[in-house]
């Protein structure tokens, strides 16, 4: 207990005695006692009250603190002698922007009773919930001379009412959020979905095999597996979706925004390795399967009740199909998952059966005219569908992790396909090879790469790898310390689609780089008449050559652009205008055609 200061007794006197006047005045003194005793006896109540009392000066500027009583001593940590004379805002800490201030900033402006739950600060730093209430005293000729604040620590049952709201809102045993949370949850998502115009996938999951588990080894071996399996769940999950435990053995998953063009399919399917994967339970492996409906807005519905239905409806026929798998509610939907989940086992498939090509495409030296470089660029020979392009698989690949090894046999084919050309007399082209973000990202791509030039005995400078801005930029320094590892390997980097992200300047100066490659988009519409792409393909190239930087114009395909790009002294060119990208020996051809005079020489 704090020991009370002598000197604030005072104030509470001098009060003591205008209340006297006050009370003898008006007659309200109660009849029994003697007025010394009624004031003694109600200085007993505010000094002997369990809540913190304040006497504050309603006078002046800044509502004085003239009293407290021992209660606010030991509420707040703060004795008297320390804050008498100061203003009561101390205890607010630096937590200022509290709504329900505003009610007792305007009960003390309008000089009337009031009161709010607030946030308040005990002298250690300690939160505390201070429900105050606010009266001011008057004088005779109705002055208000004080303001009595009387405070109620609250906290104990704020805690109480927040565990109650966990516990309304999650369920017990997995900890996830509950059916009411999730329908909040996804009220919200849908709402704020119509105002964005963004996607919402809803999936309704349900677990099987529990039950087996239950009947042989009991209850809570069942219970066991429902918690591992759904904190798995959650961990596959971005932060903005929500999974919820519906009931026994059913979980509901919201996910909104989710992969925009390319859909949930890869959220879905990291659901389904989380539940699937092993798990052991005394000595013993146990897998639990599941069958999910997914439904999506706007496609479905817009009505909370209606997709949780379409997800439930489709989630019977996933179930009915006997599989581990998922189904959509539209039917259209399900074909596009389908084709995409084909695409991925496909290439899969193709990486083992080595269905991948690669073309050349030729880049040109302007001021010479000679075959400076290849840009190679991957084809899929998918059996029955033909020559498939890059842009029907990258992404997938990326998406499910295969880009990697894609990208791996891109390199080392590259790598050895230039080292053949030159040990065959060909003249030497520099190789250009493109980086995909994963790629990037992996832990160690220099080493990779630089295992890759070993093998096939390519020096470091005659490869050019090719990022674009938003792989390199995406964490600037991060960014910065790889190239620096890829430089040290002596290759070249090359800033591929240069303009459509948003490169910073003021990074482009601070990254190891070689080589800007002005994207096709600006370059298709010189001698159209649109004088800004001009004006941007002329600066870039101002740029770049001012950054000491090497320029390579994509996509030129007339001589109207050929000859713009030539007035602005670009330095090398690519495009349908020379060639398209060219299988191995066509490309060949193509070089030796474009180099008559040493053509054949060794
Ligand atoms: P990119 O790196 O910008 O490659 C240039 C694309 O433009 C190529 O398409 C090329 O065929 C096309 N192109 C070249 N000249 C012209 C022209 O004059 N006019 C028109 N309209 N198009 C032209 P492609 O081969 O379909 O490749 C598309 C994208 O796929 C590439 O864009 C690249 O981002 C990606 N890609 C291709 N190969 C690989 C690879 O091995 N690894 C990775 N990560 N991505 C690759
Ligand atoms: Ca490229
Ligand atoms: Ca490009």
């Amino acid at each position: 207990m704090m020991k009370r200061s002598n000197g604030s007794d005072r104030p509470l006197e001098k009060l003591a005695r205008r209340l006297q006047r006050a009370e003898a005045a008006s007659d309200i003194a109660a009849p029994d006692l003697g007025l010394s005793t009624a004031l003694s006896l109600r200085e007993r109540v505010i000094e002997s009250s369990a809540n913190a009392m304040v006497i504050s000066r309603a006078q002046g500027s800044g509502f004085v603190i003239e009293h407290v009583n021992p209660a606010f001593e030991r509420i707040t940590g703060y004795s008297a002698a320390e804050i008498v004379g100061k203003n009561c805002r101390f205890l607010q800490g630096g937590d200022h922007d509290q709504p329900a201030l505003d009610e007792i900033r305007a009960a003390l402006r309008e000089q009337r009773p009031g009161n709010a739950i607030l946030r308040n600060y005990r002298k250690d730093g300690s939160l505390f919930w201070n429900h105050l209430f606010v009266a001011p005293v008057f004088d005779q000729a109705g002055t208000a001379t004080h303001f009595v604040a009387s405070q109620y620590d609250i906290t104990h049952s704020k805690v109480l009412e927040s565990q109650l709201l966990y516990q309304a809102t999650h369920d017990e045993l997995t900890g996830l959020p509950n059916r009411s949370l999730l329908q909040d949850r996804l009220q919200h998502a849908l709402a704020q979905a119509a105002r964005s115009g963004e996607r919402i996938w809803l999936a309704f999951l349900g677990l099987e095999g529990l039950k087996g588990i239950s009947d042989n080894l009991g209850h809570a071996a069942a219970d066991e597996v429902l918690k591992i399996v759904s904190a798995r769940m959650a961990g596959v999950l971005r932060a903005s979706d929500t999974i919820a435990r519906w009931s026994g053995d059913e979980f509901t998953i919201l996910m909104p925004g989710q992969g925009a063009d390319t859909g949930p399919v890869a959220a879905l399917e990291r659901l389904l390795g989380a539940v699937s994967s092993p798990v052991s339970l005394g000595g013993q492996e146990y897998v639990v399967r599941s069958s999910m409906g997914v439904a999506s807005y706007p496609e479905d519905g817009a009505e909370p009740a209606l997709l949780l239905k379409c997800a439930d409806i489709a989630a019977r026929h996933a179930k009915a199909d006997g599989r581990h798998h998922f189904r959509f509610h539209t039917p259209d939907m399900n074909a596009r998952a389908l084709a995409r989940l084909r695409t991925e086992a496909d290439l899969r498939q193709a990486i083992r059966r080595d269905e991948f090509v690669l073309h050349y495409q030729p880049q040109i030296d302007l001021s010479s005219g000679q075959v400076v470089g290849a840009e190679a660029l991957v084809r899929w020979m998918a059996p029955g569908r033909g020559l498939v392009g890059p842009v029907e698989f990258i992404a997938i690949a990326e998406e499910c992790g295969l880009i990697e090894e894609i990208g791996n046999w891109v390199l080392r084919t590259a790598c050895r396909q230039s080292v053949a050309w030159r040990r065959s007399g060909l003249p030497p082209v520099r190789m250009a090879v493109n980086l995909s973000a994963r790629q990037f990202v992996h832990k160690d791509l220099a080493g990779m790469i630089g295992a890759v030039l070993a093998d096939s005995g390519l020096a470091g400078p005659d490869l050019e790898l090719e990022l674009t801005e938003g792989v390199v930029m995406r964490d600037v320094e991060h960014g910065i310390s790889v190239l620096r590892e890829l430089k040290a390997l002596g290759v070249q980097i090359a800033i591929d689609d240069f303009g459509t992200g948003y490169s910073s300047l003021s990074y482009l100066k601070r990254f190891p780089i070689d080589v800007l490659k002005i994207d096709r988009s600006f370059v298709i519409d010189i001698g159209q008449g649109n004088g800004d792409d001009e004006a941007i393909v002329a600066s870039i190239i101002a740029l770049s050559h001012s950054l000491k930087l090497r320029v390579i114009a994509e996509g030129v395909e007339t001589a109207a652009q050929l000859a713009y790009l030539g007035s602005q002294h670009c330095d090398e060119v690519q495009g349908y205008y020379f060639s398209r990208p060219l299988p191995a020996q066509a490309f060949e051809a193509f070089l030796r055609e474009r180099t008559p005079a040493r053509q054949g020489a060794g």
